[in-house]
């Protein structure tokens, strides 16, 4: 995997943290930034938006929407850019 470990484990998932150890500890309770919004901000059903601005899985519906908008189709986007990525 991509990045350094610091010895350093989320609280909620056990895996490791890449990110800086203080930031985390002191904004996120020790563990990733998804961890801590799907812990403490995000009820329900992990895979449906929830109210939070910041939700993870409602930035990926803005960010589609508006690639629609643009003209785009948003799993073509993403399908290139992981080939362009990956191959
Ligand atoms: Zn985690
Ligand atoms: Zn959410």
């Amino acid at each position: 995997m991509a990045g350094t470990t610091n010895g350093y484990s989320c609280r909620r998932c056990l895996r490791p943290i890449h990110g800086d150890r203080g930031l985390h500890e002191d904004i996120f309770e020790g563990m990733h930034l998804l961890c801590f919004h799907l812990e403490f901000e995000h009820p329900g059903d992990p895979d449906l938006p929830c109210d939070d601005p910041g939700c993870f899985v409602r930035r990926e519906q803005i960010l589609g929407s508006k690639l629609r908008e643009l003209g785009h189709d948003p799993q073509a986007v993403i399908e290139a850019a992981i080939r362009a990525e990956f191959d």
